[in-house]
């Protein structure tokens, strides 16, 4: 049994990626790029979850095919969870990473080591037409370092410290990232997900 799934990216890198964390499945992944046409979705959830469903739904519905989506960030305890759902746009329309890390540093200014944890998110919703969608969360915890370092990766991977590790995300290879993200962690249990739909008796 083979599995018709459309990714809710047009981005190349992007769908590389997600094939590659639902590798090994007998799934026919389709992307935003196979429909041209379909409807930009606003993420104006005040969750990630309600981002994830609203894309995946608007996906399937448009299409008629089981669709999946992905919304992530980071929340910073010191910052009450934020920039959360505004991640990408924390410093304003139009900022780079490069602003968003030095407003980040800016407003944890003054905020001592033990006080700079923080996590980031990842929810995957699969959503069918007329079926009620399913969402996994995947989390990953950690610090913010006092300055950037490294230069792997994107978004804040340059200010997230892994204790543990001893190093930002950014100071990582994609192989070491990719074992404990929140992105790996959510596909994870979404994979197993898809699976179990490709089990023959379904
Ligand atoms: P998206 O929902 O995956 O597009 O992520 C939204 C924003 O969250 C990104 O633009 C980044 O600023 C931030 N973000 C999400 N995941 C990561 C990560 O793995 N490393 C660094 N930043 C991330």
């Amino acid at each position: 049994m083979s599995l018709e799934l459309l990714l809710a990216t047009a981005n190349p890198a992007k769908a590389a990626e997600m094939a590659r964390l639902l590798g090994g499945l007998p799934l026919t992944l389709r992307t935003r790029a196979d429909f041209p046409g379909l409807p930009d979705v606003d993420e104006d959830a005040a969750t990630f979850v309600g981002n994830a469903i609203k894309k995946a739904r608007a996906l399937a519905d448009a299409t008629g095919l089981m669709a999946l989506a992905d919304d992530s960030g980071l929340c910073v305890d010191a910052l009450g969870g934020a920039p959360g759902v505004w991640s990408a746009r924390y410093a304003g329309p139009g900022c780079t990473d490069a602003d968003n890390n030095a407003r980040l540093l800016g407003a944890l200014e003054g905020t001592p080591d033990a006080a700079r944890t923080a996590h980031f998110v990842c929810v995957v919703a699969i959503a069918r037409p007329g079926v009620a969608p399913v969402t996994f969360e995947g989390t990953c915890e950690g610090l913010i370092a006092p300055k950037a370092a490294g230069t792997a990766g994107f978004g804040y991977d340059p200010l997230f410290l892994i204790p543990e590790a001893g190093r930002t995300f950014a100071q990582m290879t994609a192989d070491e990232k990719a074992r404990i993200s929140h992105r790996a962690r959510a596909f994870a249990q979404a994979r197993a997900w898809l699976a179990r739909q490709l089990e023959p008796d379904r």
